[in-house]
């Protein structure tokens, strides 16, 4: 992408109303546009991020057996009036009729019904990664708390407890993987089921300042209790515990059959007797995925992107009026596009310093420049977003690379 040419612009402005370090680095430097209060439109950069944690997710879930499906926004009402969740306040209703969808067990549960009669036809998963709204309250702190955001949800159906368990248990490692693999190091915390279930749920907490939730992490094997849950010793291990804040990028539920009784979703069993089915659900925020890990990757000077979530994987800058090294750097882009290498390249005619500002601030991983200097040494300079060595090399070796 050639930056003179895209809808991504960076801007040395800073809107009054911007309230935290992701909203600000992530506007400012060209990934989102901010519409309403926790509404966003997806400029080119970020729109590429969000592919980019889509893409691992995808895999991650499709890893444990979850079949991707795509349910709609909008909802039946009458659906909701069957779980008692047709007056949660922070739903919205378009018309009488419809519910703009803020979780979809209402739509999943007579979706299941429709596939399973007998044991024979479970267990099974399926997911999707959608945009789901929710009248919040407080929709502050930019993309972490949207009332318009993306979600992947993950619902499971069995036969039996030990077998929701089995698979609880496999989508908690998968969920571990997700957020690794985005950069991030996140704690498993026990907490409330909020609107969805009595039981016990398991949130991902990433520690930021930036987080809304207060949790308590132990000392000693690192699971984490949410401060609602009131306990002064790790229940597990008795160990210590220590209070910090965290982000909630993902929260999984045991939902027993509360939406199977709702909705009558039984099966039969090897006797031909009807049972009820256990469902469980998955939840990640992937918009707040990206807002988090813009509130762990930057310093002072902007963004600095995981390898596997960036935007792009260098950031080509030619520098100066000279036709030698506006040809050169042209060679280049086309040689790293060629071998399916993302390139932002910004050939605009500005001065080195607000380049380099620039690259900085959007925080691509490898910076690789292009100007009469490098070219009189050998070739160009390359530079890593989160290291301070620059070294020169050939053209042609980093394209054998
Ligand atoms: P929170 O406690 O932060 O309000 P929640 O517990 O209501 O979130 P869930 O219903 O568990 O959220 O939704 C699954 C995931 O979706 C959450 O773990 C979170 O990562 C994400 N999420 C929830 N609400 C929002 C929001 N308003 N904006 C962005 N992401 C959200
Ligand atoms: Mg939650």
């Amino acid at each position: 992408m050639k930056l003179s040419q895209s809808l991504s612009q960076t801007s040395k402005t800073v809107a009054h109303d911007t309230d935290s370090i992701n909203a600000k680095l992530l506007t400012q430097a060209g990934f989102v546009k901010k519409e309403a209060a926790g509404v966003y439109s997806y400029l080119p950069f970020g729109r590429r991020v969000l592919a980019k944690i889509e893409g691992i997710i995808r895999e991650e879930m499709n890893a444990i057996g979850g079949q991707e499906i795509l349910m709609p926004a909008l909802t039946p009402l009458e659906n909701w009036k069957k779980t008692g969740r047709d007056n949660v306040e922070i739903a919205f209703k378009p018309t009488e009729k419809t519910v703009l969808g803020w979780s979809h067990e209402e739509i999943i549960t007579p979706l299941a019904k429709q596939r399973v009669k007998s044991y024979r036809d479970l267990p099974f998963a399926a997911y999707q990664i959608q945009t789901k709204f929710r009248n919040e309250p407080r929709a502050k702190s930019g993309l972490l708390r949207g009332r318009e955001f993306l979600m992947k949800d993950l619902y499971s159906f069995h036969t039996t407890q030990e077998d929701l368990a089995e698979y609880y248990e496999r989508a908690k490692q998968s969920y571990f993987k997700v957020f690794e693999r985005c950069g991030l190091k996140s704690f498993l915390v026990a907490a409330g089921g909020g609107d969805f279930t009595e039981n016990i749920s398991h949130e991902f907490q990433v520690l930021t300042e930036a987080g809304e939730d207060r949790i308590k992490i132990c000392e000693k094997c690192e699971l984490g209790w949410n401060v609602e849950l009131n306990i002064s010793k790790c229940e597990k291990c008795g160990g210590e515990l220590r209070e910090t804040k965290g982000s909630e990028v993902g929260n999984i539920f045991d939902l027993g059959t509360k939406y199977s009784d709702a909705f009558d979703l039984n099966f039969a069993n090897k006797e031909g007797k009807q049972q009820k089915v256990l469902m469980g659900c998955y939840g990640i925020g992937v918009s707040r995925l990206v807002a988090t890990i813009a509130e762990v990757w930057n310093d002072e000077k902007g963004l600095i992107w995981p390898e596997s979530v960036a935007p792009f994987q260098i950031h080509l800058i030619s520098l100066g009026k000279d036709e030698d090294v506006k040809k050169e750097a042209e060679r280049i882009y086309k040689k790293l596009r060629e071998r399916n290498v993302e390139v932002l390249f910004d050939e605009r005619n500005c001065g080195a310093g607000e380049k380099f500002a620039d690259a900085d601030l959007i925080g691509i991983p490898l910076r690789i420049v292009v100007s009469s200097k490098t070219l009189e040494k050998g070739g160009m300079e390359i530079k890593k977003r989160n290291s301070e060595k620059v070294k020169i090399v050939k053209a042609d070796e980093i394209l054998k690379k």
